[in-house]
Protein backbone atom coordinates (compact mmCIF):
# COMPACT_ATOMS: atom_id res chain seq x y z
CA UNK A 1 0.00 0.00 0.00
CA UNK A 2 1.49 3.58 -0.94
CA UNK A 3 2.57 5.64 2.14
CA UNK A 4 0.36 8.84 2.88
CA UNK A 5 3.14 10.45 4.41
CA UNK A 6 4.48 14.13 2.23
CA UNK A 7 7.57 13.49 0.29
CA UNK A 8 10.47 14.80 1.96
CA UNK A 9 11.19 18.31 0.67
CA UNK A 10 12.95 19.01 -1.84
CA UNK A 11 14.01 22.42 -3.26
CA UNK A 12 10.96 24.72 -4.54
CA UNK A 13 10.76 25.70 -7.77
CA UNK A 14 12.05 28.75 -8.12
CA UNK A 15 10.88 30.91 -10.84
CA UNK A 16 13.95 32.16 -13.02
CA UNK A 17 12.81 34.41 -15.50
CA UNK A 18 14.08 35.38 -18.73
CA UNK A 19 14.47 38.84 -18.46
CA UNK A 20 13.41 41.52 -15.84
CA UNK A 21 12.11 45.24 -16.60
CA UNK A 22 12.16 48.01 -14.19
CA UNK A 23 10.18 50.73 -15.18
CA UNK A 24 11.31 54.20 -14.82
CA UNK A 25 8.39 55.22 -12.01
CA UNK A 26 9.52 51.99 -10.11
CA UNK A 27 12.73 53.13 -9.89
CA UNK A 28 11.82 55.77 -7.71
CA UNK A 29 10.79 53.08 -4.95
CA UNK A 30 13.03 51.75 -2.77
CA UNK A 31 11.02 48.27 -3.21
CA UNK A 32 11.60 48.66 -6.94
CA UNK A 33 15.28 49.14 -6.52
CA UNK A 34 15.48 46.15 -4.38
CA UNK A 35 13.69 43.69 -6.21
CA UNK A 36 15.62 44.71 -9.28
CA UNK A 37 18.67 44.54 -6.61
CA UNK A 38 17.32 40.99 -5.66
CA UNK A 39 17.28 39.46 -9.33
CA UNK A 40 20.58 40.39 -10.27
CA UNK A 41 21.66 39.04 -7.44
CA UNK A 42 19.81 35.80 -8.92
CA UNK A 43 22.30 36.62 -11.96
CA UNK A 44 18.89 37.71 -14.02
CA UNK A 45 19.74 40.29 -16.28
CA UNK A 46 17.57 43.73 -15.67
CA UNK A 47 16.83 45.71 -18.33
CA UNK A 48 15.95 49.72 -17.07
CA UNK A 49 13.45 51.16 -19.34
CA UNK A 50 13.55 55.02 -20.03
CA UNK A 51 9.69 54.90 -19.68
CA UNK A 52 6.71 53.20 -17.56
CA UNK A 53 5.58 50.85 -20.87
CA UNK A 54 6.30 47.69 -20.89
CA UNK A 55 6.30 46.35 -24.19
CA UNK A 56 8.22 43.09 -25.44
CA UNK A 57 9.07 42.38 -29.31
CA UNK A 58 6.17 41.81 -30.98
CA UNK A 59 5.80 38.27 -31.96
CA UNK A 60 3.78 37.13 -35.16
CA UNK A 61 3.63 33.47 -33.75
CA UNK A 62 0.78 33.56 -30.57
CA UNK A 63 2.33 30.97 -28.92
CA UNK A 64 5.94 32.72 -28.63
CA UNK A 65 4.51 35.93 -27.99
CA UNK A 66 2.36 33.65 -24.98
CA UNK A 67 5.90 31.79 -24.09
CA UNK A 68 7.92 35.38 -24.33
CA UNK A 69 5.86 37.13 -21.95
CA UNK A 70 5.21 34.23 -19.35
CA UNK A 71 9.08 34.70 -18.91
CA UNK A 72 9.47 38.09 -18.33
CA UNK A 73 8.89 40.10 -15.14
CA UNK A 74 8.10 43.36 -15.11
CA UNK A 75 8.79 45.62 -11.82
CA UNK A 76 6.18 48.62 -12.46
CA UNK A 77 4.16 50.77 -10.05
CA UNK A 78 0.72 49.65 -9.23
CA UNK A 79 -2.04 52.11 -10.91
CA UNK A 80 -4.50 54.59 -9.07
CA UNK A 81 -7.35 51.34 -9.90
CA UNK A 82 -4.88 48.83 -7.33
CA UNK A 83 -5.00 51.69 -4.49
CA UNK A 84 -8.76 51.43 -4.91
CA UNK A 85 -9.81 47.92 -3.06
CA UNK A 86 -12.56 45.64 -4.24
CA UNK A 87 -14.54 42.93 -2.10
CA UNK A 88 -13.54 39.59 -3.39
CA UNK A 89 -16.58 37.26 -2.59
CA UNK A 90 -16.20 34.77 -1.27
CA UNK A 91 -13.01 34.62 0.05
CA UNK A 92 -12.39 38.11 2.14
CA UNK A 93 -13.95 41.80 2.23
CA UNK A 94 -11.02 43.37 0.32
CA UNK A 95 -8.56 41.92 -2.70
CA UNK A 96 -5.38 43.50 -1.95
CA UNK A 97 -2.63 42.87 -4.72
CA UNK A 98 0.87 42.82 -4.94
CA UNK A 99 1.44 41.64 -8.28
CA UNK A 100 -0.43 40.98 -11.41
CA UNK A 101 0.36 37.90 -12.92
CA UNK A 102 1.96 34.43 -12.70
CA UNK A 103 4.81 31.96 -14.05
CA UNK A 104 3.11 28.91 -14.20
CA UNK A 105 0.77 27.24 -16.58
CA UNK A 106 -2.05 26.13 -15.38
CA UNK A 107 -5.20 25.06 -17.99
CA UNK A 108 -7.92 25.97 -15.95
CA UNK A 109 -6.21 29.42 -14.76
CA UNK A 110 -8.73 31.91 -13.69
CA UNK A 111 -6.09 34.64 -14.96
CA UNK A 112 -7.04 33.74 -18.11
CA UNK A 113 -9.23 36.66 -19.81
CA UNK A 114 -9.21 38.84 -17.01
CA UNK A 115 -6.00 40.14 -17.66
CA UNK A 116 -5.18 42.67 -20.89
CA UNK A 117 -2.83 41.58 -23.25
CA UNK A 118 0.49 39.51 -23.07
CA UNK A 119 0.76 37.18 -19.43
CA UNK A 120 3.61 39.12 -18.42
CA UNK A 121 3.87 39.29 -14.56
CA UNK A 122 4.10 42.76 -12.67
CA UNK A 123 5.27 43.27 -8.99
CA UNK A 124 4.31 46.52 -7.70
CA UNK A 125 7.23 48.88 -6.69
CA UNK A 126 4.89 50.98 -4.65
CA UNK A 127 4.65 48.97 -1.74
CA UNK A 128 4.05 51.79 0.99
CA UNK A 129 1.28 52.78 -0.99
CA UNK A 130 -0.47 49.95 -1.22
CA UNK A 131 0.21 49.59 2.94
CA UNK A 132 -0.79 52.82 3.35
CA UNK A 133 -4.40 52.25 2.16
CA UNK A 134 -5.11 49.07 3.92
CA UNK A 135 -6.31 51.09 7.05
CA UNK A 136 -9.29 53.30 5.54
CA UNK A 137 -10.45 49.32 5.27
CA UNK A 138 -10.42 48.32 8.30
CA UNK A 139 -14.12 47.49 9.77
CA UNK A 140 -15.47 48.15 6.35
CA UNK A 141 -15.85 44.24 5.21
CA UNK A 142 -19.17 43.15 3.39
CA UNK A 143 -17.86 39.69 3.05
CA UNK A 144 -16.55 37.85 5.55
CA UNK A 145 -17.61 40.92 7.73
CA UNK A 146 -21.31 39.87 7.50
CA UNK A 147 -20.52 36.90 7.52
CA UNK A 148 -21.62 35.36 11.08
CA UNK A 149 -19.61 31.78 10.54
CA UNK A 150 -16.35 34.43 9.57
CA UNK A 151 -16.71 37.58 11.07
CA UNK A 152 -14.24 36.55 13.77
CA UNK A 153 -11.44 36.84 11.03
CA UNK A 154 -11.43 40.41 11.63
CA UNK A 155 -11.56 42.47 8.10
CA UNK A 156 -10.14 40.66 5.70
CA UNK A 157 -7.99 40.68 2.71
CA UNK A 158 -6.41 38.37 -0.02
CA UNK A 159 -2.98 38.53 -1.76
CA UNK A 160 -3.70 36.37 -4.18
CA UNK A 161 -6.84 37.25 -6.52
CA UNK A 162 -4.34 38.29 -9.27
CA UNK A 163 -1.00 35.99 -8.82
CA UNK A 164 0.46 33.44 -7.24
CA UNK A 165 2.15 35.60 -4.32
CA UNK A 166 4.48 32.88 -3.27
CA UNK A 167 5.75 32.19 -6.74
CA UNK A 168 7.28 35.65 -6.58
CA UNK A 169 8.64 35.67 -3.56
CA UNK A 170 12.23 35.07 -3.64
CA UNK A 171 12.41 37.85 -6.28
CA UNK A 172 10.59 40.35 -4.68
CA UNK A 173 10.18 40.22 -1.08
CA UNK A 174 6.41 41.90 -1.46
CA UNK A 175 4.84 38.92 0.32
CA UNK A 176 6.79 38.94 3.80
CA UNK A 177 7.25 42.57 3.77
CA UNK A 178 3.07 42.33 3.62
CA UNK A 179 3.00 40.03 6.87
CA UNK A 180 5.24 41.90 8.83
CA UNK A 181 2.68 44.76 8.35
CA UNK A 182 -0.20 42.80 9.25
CA UNK A 183 1.78 41.14 12.05
CA UNK A 184 2.59 44.45 13.46
CA UNK A 185 -0.88 46.26 12.55
CA UNK A 186 -3.16 45.30 16.09
CA UNK A 187 -6.31 45.66 14.69
CA UNK A 188 -8.76 42.62 14.15
CA UNK A 189 -7.61 41.95 10.70
CA UNK A 190 -6.29 38.79 8.61
CA UNK A 191 -4.08 38.41 5.47
CA UNK A 192 -5.05 35.37 3.51
CA UNK A 193 -3.12 34.38 0.50
CA UNK A 194 -3.24 30.80 -1.35
CA UNK A 195 -0.26 29.26 -3.69
CA UNK A 196 0.06 26.33 -5.78
CA UNK A 197 3.74 26.68 -4.62
CA UNK A 198 5.99 25.60 -1.99
CA UNK A 199 9.07 27.65 -1.31
CA UNK A 200 7.90 29.02 2.03
CA UNK A 201 11.26 29.67 3.89
CA UNK A 202 11.12 33.32 3.93
CA UNK A 203 8.33 33.54 5.94
CA UNK A 204 9.47 30.68 8.74
CA UNK A 205 10.74 33.20 10.52
CA UNK A 206 8.67 36.12 10.50
CA UNK A 207 6.60 37.73 13.49
CA UNK A 208 3.02 37.46 11.78
CA UNK A 209 0.99 37.42 15.16
CA UNK A 210 -1.55 35.07 13.82
CA UNK A 211 -3.01 37.32 11.27
CA UNK A 212 -2.07 35.73 8.09
CA UNK A 213 -3.56 32.62 6.90
CA UNK A 214 -1.87 30.50 4.04
CA UNK A 215 -3.69 28.34 2.41
CA UNK A 216 -2.20 25.14 -0.13
CA UNK A 217 -4.36 25.81 -3.36
CA UNK A 218 -4.43 21.20 -4.14
CA UNK A 219 -5.77 18.87 -6.79
CA UNK A 220 -5.13 15.23 -7.03
CA UNK A 221 -1.88 15.00 -8.07
CA UNK A 222 -3.72 12.53 -10.87
CA UNK A 223 -4.59 15.89 -12.28
CA UNK A 224 -1.07 17.38 -12.44
CA UNK A 225 -1.13 17.81 -15.86
CA UNK A 226 -3.29 20.64 -15.68
CA UNK A 227 -1.18 22.84 -13.30
CA UNK A 228 2.56 23.21 -15.03
CA UNK A 229 5.35 25.47 -13.58
CA UNK A 230 4.00 24.27 -9.64
CA UNK A 231 5.50 22.76 -7.11
CA UNK A 232 3.93 19.16 -6.68
CA UNK A 233 1.02 18.48 -4.47
CA UNK A 234 2.96 16.71 -1.98
CA UNK A 235 5.59 19.81 -1.44
CA UNK A 236 2.90 22.09 -1.55
CA UNK A 237 1.55 20.10 1.93
CA UNK A 238 4.78 19.80 3.12
CA UNK A 239 5.31 23.84 2.64
CA UNK A 240 1.94 23.97 4.52
CA UNK A 241 3.08 21.94 7.53
CA UNK A 242 5.91 24.01 8.06
CA UNK A 243 3.84 27.28 7.80
CA UNK A 244 1.67 25.42 10.41
CA UNK A 245 4.53 24.60 12.54
CA UNK A 246 5.52 28.70 12.63
CA UNK A 247 2.14 29.26 14.21
CA UNK A 248 0.35 30.32 11.55
CA UNK A 249 -3.72 29.77 10.54
CA UNK A 250 -3.70 27.38 7.33
CA UNK A 251 -5.81 26.27 5.04
CA UNK A 252 -6.45 24.18 1.76
CA UNK A 253 -7.99 26.01 -1.61
CA UNK A 254 -9.24 22.56 -3.12
CA UNK A 255 -9.64 24.31 -6.58
CA UNK A 256 -10.61 23.88 -9.13
CA UNK A 257 -12.78 20.78 -8.21
CA UNK A 258 -12.68 19.02 -11.10
CA UNK A 259 -15.44 15.97 -11.76
CA UNK A 260 -13.61 13.84 -14.22
CA UNK A 261 -13.76 10.21 -14.43
CA UNK A 262 -12.53 8.71 -10.95
CA UNK A 263 -12.84 12.24 -9.14
CA UNK A 264 -14.14 10.75 -5.89
CA UNK A 265 -11.16 8.79 -5.13
CA UNK A 266 -8.32 11.12 -6.83
CA UNK A 267 -9.90 13.42 -3.94
CA UNK A 268 -9.87 11.19 -0.93
CA UNK A 269 -6.50 10.73 -1.85
CA UNK A 270 -6.10 13.61 -1.69
CA UNK A 271 -7.71 14.55 1.24
CA UNK A 272 -6.15 11.75 3.43
CA UNK A 273 -3.19 13.06 1.86
CA UNK A 274 -3.66 16.28 3.57
CA UNK A 275 -4.48 14.68 6.75
CA UNK A 276 -1.25 12.99 6.93
CA UNK A 277 0.90 16.13 6.33
CA UNK A 278 -0.84 18.12 8.76
CA UNK A 279 -1.17 15.26 11.51
CA UNK A 280 0.19 16.22 15.08
CA UNK A 281 0.55 19.86 14.01
CA UNK A 282 0.01 21.82 17.57
CA UNK A 283 -2.90 23.84 18.01
CA UNK A 284 -3.83 23.40 14.30
CA UNK A 285 -6.23 26.48 12.99
CA UNK A 286 -7.33 24.40 9.88
CA UNK A 287 -9.49 25.61 7.01
CA UNK A 288 -10.92 24.45 3.91
CA UNK A 289 -12.37 26.61 1.00
CA UNK A 290 -13.80 24.68 -1.95
CA UNK A 291 -14.26 25.50 -5.13
CA UNK A 292 -15.69 24.09 -8.42
CA UNK A 293 -14.11 24.44 -12.17
CA UNK A 294 -15.74 27.23 -14.30
CA UNK A 295 -14.79 29.19 -17.11
CA UNK A 296 -16.06 32.15 -18.91
CA UNK A 297 -16.77 32.51 -22.97
CA UNK A 298 -13.36 34.60 -22.80
CA UNK A 299 -11.33 32.73 -20.22
CA UNK A 300 -12.09 29.53 -22.64
CA UNK A 301 -10.86 31.21 -26.18
CA UNK A 302 -7.88 32.60 -23.92
CA UNK A 303 -6.89 28.68 -22.42
CA UNK A 304 -7.20 27.03 -26.04
CA UNK A 305 -5.36 29.41 -27.59
CA UNK A 306 -2.56 29.14 -24.28
CA UNK A 307 -2.96 25.36 -23.77
CA UNK A 308 -4.04 23.92 -27.02
CA UNK A 309 -2.89 20.15 -25.98
CA UNK A 310 -5.01 20.20 -22.64
CA UNK A 311 -7.68 17.91 -22.28
CA UNK A 312 -9.31 19.92 -19.36
CA UNK A 313 -13.29 19.55 -20.39
CA UNK A 314 -14.71 23.12 -21.37
CA UNK A 315 -17.76 22.55 -23.38
CA UNK A 316 -20.54 24.83 -23.11
CA UNK A 317 -23.09 22.17 -23.79
CA UNK A 318 -21.80 19.65 -21.30
CA UNK A 319 -22.30 22.68 -18.44
CA UNK A 320 -24.78 25.28 -16.88
CA UNK A 321 -25.14 29.06 -17.63
CA UNK A 322 -24.67 31.27 -15.03
CA UNK A 323 -25.24 35.44 -15.17
CA UNK A 324 -22.78 36.82 -13.02
CA UNK A 325 -23.76 39.50 -11.12
CA UNK A 326 -21.70 41.97 -13.70
CA UNK A 327 -24.28 40.74 -16.30
CA UNK A 328 -21.01 38.52 -17.49
CA UNK A 329 -21.99 34.56 -18.49
CA UNK A 330 -20.24 31.74 -16.58
CA UNK A 331 -20.18 27.89 -17.24
CA UNK A 332 -20.38 25.96 -14.27
CA UNK A 333 -21.12 22.08 -13.42
CA UNK A 334 -25.09 21.22 -14.09
CA UNK A 335 -27.11 21.35 -11.00
CA UNK A 336 -26.78 17.54 -10.56
CA UNK A 337 -22.99 17.15 -10.81
CA UNK A 338 -23.02 20.43 -8.50
CA UNK A 339 -24.74 18.42 -6.16
CA UNK A 340 -23.21 15.58 -6.36
CA UNK A 341 -19.91 17.27 -5.80
CA UNK A 342 -20.65 19.11 -2.51
CA UNK A 343 -22.43 16.04 -0.80
CA UNK A 344 -19.21 13.91 -1.13
CA UNK A 345 -17.01 17.23 -0.34
CA UNK A 346 -18.96 17.87 2.88
CA UNK A 347 -18.96 14.50 3.95
CA UNK A 348 -15.46 13.30 3.09
CA UNK A 349 -14.23 16.61 4.55
CA UNK A 350 -15.91 15.89 7.49
CA UNK A 351 -14.27 12.62 7.95
CA UNK A 352 -11.38 12.60 6.43
CA UNK A 353 -9.92 15.78 7.40
CA UNK A 354 -11.75 16.40 10.84
CA UNK A 355 -9.95 19.24 11.85
CA UNK A 356 -11.42 21.34 8.71
CA UNK A 357 -13.86 23.96 8.87
CA UNK A 358 -14.93 24.24 5.88
CA UNK A 359 -15.28 28.33 4.94
CA UNK A 360 -17.12 27.49 1.43
CA UNK A 361 -18.43 25.89 -1.36
CA UNK A 362 -18.54 27.53 -5.11
S1 LIG B 1 -0.66 28.93 -10.10
FE1 LIG B 1 -2.67 29.97 -10.04
S2 LIG B 1 -2.30 31.99 -10.97
FE2 LIG B 1 -0.57 30.68 -11.52
S3 LIG B 1 -1.10 29.82 -13.54
FE3 LIG B 1 -1.80 28.36 -11.96
S4 LIG B 1 -3.94 28.93 -11.55
FE4 LIG B 1 -2.98 30.66 -12.63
Amino acid sequence: MASLAPSPARTARLWRPKRVLITAAAREWAHGRAMAERCAGLGIEVTELSGNQVRLPKQEDERKAYAEAKRTLAIVTAPSSKLKLQPIAPSADWRVDLAEGCPAHCSYCYLAGSLGGPPITRAYANLPEILAVLPGYLGQGRITSRSKARSHEGTTFEASCYTDPLALEHLTGSLSALIEHFGQWDAPVQLRFTSKFAAVEPMLGLEHGGRTRMRASVNPPAYARFEGGTDRVAERLAALRRMADAGYPVGLTVAPIIAAAGWQEAYGDLLDQAAAALGGVANLDLTAELITHRFTPGSREVLRSWYPGSDLEMEPELRAEKRTKFGSTKFVYPPEVMAELKGWFFTEVERRLPAARILYWT
